[in-house]
């Protein structure tokens, strides 16, 4: 609970709502919103709305102000997480997580690089060179990574095309060492389309006017894209990124460019490239003879029996062929970019047998959930992505609590709330789920289209109370026979059109030998899969905490809260039922030496000094004394407080003294 603010900025802990309604919660957000206070508290989550404006709360006074203080003590902010986070991890040697969530322009990018501030902010006080260094590391790779994997979308300037959870490895003392980055899901069909409004990713622009910014009519974006280039090229030379790496990733960039430009035609039974001028630079670019080049966008290797051989595509083929070499090479080098980062931030000569485990501080910035006009196996992925994680924040809300309670020995009334594990199992049981039908249809290269796997869902998904196709619901005119399927999500409906669905997975991943027909690749899918379970999985060790971003309007104004738009995210987010769990146990605990401390002055029995055994016995008789007896109970080395009015009078009382 937040240090008790002026009500005229509202209630700074969602908690501290007199009635939880949806109302009572949406008018409190709306209030601070428009008073300039954009985080809120629900406990220990982090509510932040989106002030599409620069704000003055981040610079190293504010950093002061939270290093080493408890979450209530000062007014809401991302600083007090981070701090809470790195507390737990150097005082009680935990693990510990910051997940960041929200839809697209929501804040989460924002908010995960404040969070890497002050956390280099207030670490190294002895100002070690490695830690330094490491350091500096991780903060110049969010300005890598974003060149390569963020893009203007329409709903963000600079959107995040790709999953990313980053872990800091922190030593004995508590200051980083190292860390290392797992990307997910990179957009790559942007490397060969966008909607209208949208673009490819930064890198292209910057590459470009880099090259032509001599000659080109000057505007503010090319300047801006110019001057970005330079910090992208000089944080990446700071890496390590060697001058021969960066001329590689420009003549990559170069011909996906050129790719682009590329047509196919037909003269007879013969496909031909119309502009044979690309195929000459694109040879001179990835160093490679020219037939090379048309070879690999003409004809296609097969298997027949025991002989390969080389079949012609025709126009329609290689244009396909084409664009899905554009988005490999580029999602391969954006893996390799990644991983040249892990290289140096990597923890090295760590020795955990003299200095003890390290530790670690995860944060997670991953795509929120989207809802398109037209959802592909993209969006898809991403939306199964956040039934994960709201999954795991109701296991892990709720058995944080749980396990609290029992830690101190305080009995747990347990609270219902829609528990969308239904809808994670559609998405990925074995043999049931939406992923298997997937995988099967892709085995069948070739053979079956995705009419087949549409098919596919229909007969195995029928009864399932979150699935539904025009087929099983005929009348539904919102869904096209043979093309849509609908998935409920816990956060909307969603159409998927499953057109070309079976053809983009099919591709296989990694390096495949044609010859090696029996050992079928992993498909896109199922890679996408174990990664999003692998990453819950360690999420769920280590000791979580939450950021919820908000998007306030669709128009990036610092005025506006809509309304319709917020309640929908205040929804989806389950945050209604977050405050209600917090509620139904305890609005707040606090250890008995720190509420002691703070509340010490309103009590005869307490001020200046006590008698009493022990702190737990003079926080009793201080709490007794005040007539807040029946509001708390005593845990073993806190204690809990029941309701949040208990906790306002206290500091009312405080503040009178
Ligand atoms: P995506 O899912 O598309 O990556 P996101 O949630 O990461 O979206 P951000 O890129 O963090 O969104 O934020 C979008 C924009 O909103 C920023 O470029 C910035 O202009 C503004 N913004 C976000 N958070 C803040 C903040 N705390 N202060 C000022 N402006 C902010
Ligand atoms: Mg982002």
């Amino acid at each position: 609970m937040a240090e008790h603010e002026s009500l005229e900025f509202g209630k700074a802990d969602f908690v501290l709502l007199d009635n939880v309604s949806l109302e009572e919660f949406m008018a409190n957000l709306k209030l601070r919103f428009e008073k300039g206070r954009i985080y809120t508290y629900i406990g220990e989550v982090v509510v932040s709305v989106n002030p599409y404006r620069a704000m003055n709360i981040y610079g190293r006074d504010t950093i002061e102000q939270y290093k080493g203080r408890e979450l209530y003590e000062r007014p809401p902010h991302l600083f007090a997480i981070a701090d809470a986070a790195y507390k737990a991890m150097k005082r009680r040697n935990k693990d510990t997580c910051i997940v960041i969530s929200g839809e697209s322009g929501a804040g989460k990018t924002e908010a995960s690089k404040y969070i890497m501030q002050y956390i280099a902010a207030i670490t190294n006080p002895g100002q070690r060179a490695e830690v330094e260094r490491v350091k500096n590391m991780l903060l110049k790779s969010n300005c890598v990574l974003e060149a390569f994997g963020n893009a203007k979308t329409n709903r963000n300037d600079n959107s995040s095309r790709f999953g990313k959870y980053m872990d800091i490895n922190f030593d004995f003392k508590g200051d980083p060492i190292g860390g290392h980055i797992n990307n997910y899901l990179l957009e790559k069909s942007r490397v060969i389309f966008q909607q209208e409004g949208e673009r490819s990713f930064h890198s292209f622009y910057q590459v470009c006017v880099s090259v032509y910014v001599c000659v080109t009519r000057q505007t503010d974006a090319t300047i801006s894209w110019y001057t970005d280039q330079m910090a992208v090229a000089d944080a990446m030379k700071v890496i390590g990124f060697t001058a021969d790496e960066l001329q590689t990733v420009y003549k990559v960039l170069a011909t996906i460019l050129h790719l682009g430009n590329l047509t196919f035609g037909v003269d007879g039974d013969t496909t031909l490239i119309e502009n044979s001028k690309v195929v000459a630079v694109i040879g001179d670019l990835l160093a490679t003879k020219e037939e090379n080049v048309e070879k690999a966008l003409l004809y296609r290797t097969v298997a027949t029996g025991r002989d390969v051989i080389d079949k012609q595509h025709t126009a329609q083929e290689a244009s396909y062929g084409r664009d899905a070499l554009a988005k490999a090479m580029y999602e391969r080098m954006f893996c390799w970019i990644v991983g040249r980062i892990n290289d140096v931030i990597e923890v090295k000569n760590y020795d955990a047998k003299v200095h003890g485990k390290n530790t670690v501080i995860g944060v997670l910035d991953i795509y929120g959930f989207e809802i398109f006009q037209n959802n592909s196996f993209e969006q898809f992925c991403i939306n199964y992505c956040n039934e994960k994680l709201q999954q795991l924040f109701i296991q892990l809300v709720l058995r944080q609590e749980q396990e609290e309670y029992q830690r101190e020995g305080i009995p747990w009334k347990h609270i219902d709330f829609f528990n969308n594990q239904i809808i994670v199992d559609l998405v990925e049981l074995q043999h049931k789920g939406i992923f298997s039908v997937l995988d099967e249809a892709c085995m069948n290269v070739g053979k079956v289209t995705d009419k087949v796997f549409l098919q596919g869902l229909n007969s195995k998904l029928a009864n399932h109370a979150h699935y539904t196709s025009r087929k099983l619901s005929p009348t539904d005119k919102s869904l096209e026979f043979d093309r849509d399927f609908r998935v409920r999500h816990y956060a909307g409906n969603v159409v998927y059109s499953v057109v070309d669905s079976t053809h983009t997975l099919m591709w296989p991943e990694g390096k495949l030998k044609i010859t090696e027909v029996t050992k079928r690749p992993l498909t896109a899918a199922t890679i996408f899969k174990n990664s999003m379970i692998a990453l819950v999985e360690n999420l769920a060790c280590k000791e979580p905490y939450y950021v919820r971003c908000i998007k306030p309007n669709d128009v990036k104004s610092p005025l506006l809260f809509e309304h319709e738009r917020c309640r929908h995210q205040v929804e989806y987010l389950g945050l209604l039922e977050n405050v209600r769990v917090r509620r139904a146990g305890f609005a707040n605990r606090q250890e008995y030496p720190r509420f002691l401390q703070r509340y010490k002055m309103i009590s005869e029995f307490t001020w200046p000094n006590h008698d009493l055994p022990s702190e737990k016995e003079a926080v009793k008789k201080l709490l007794q004394g005040c007539g807040f007896e029946q509001d708390v109970a005593y845990g073993k080395t806190k204690v809990f407080i029941r309701t949040p009015r208990t906790l306002f009078c206290l500091e009312e009382q405080r503040t009178e003294m």
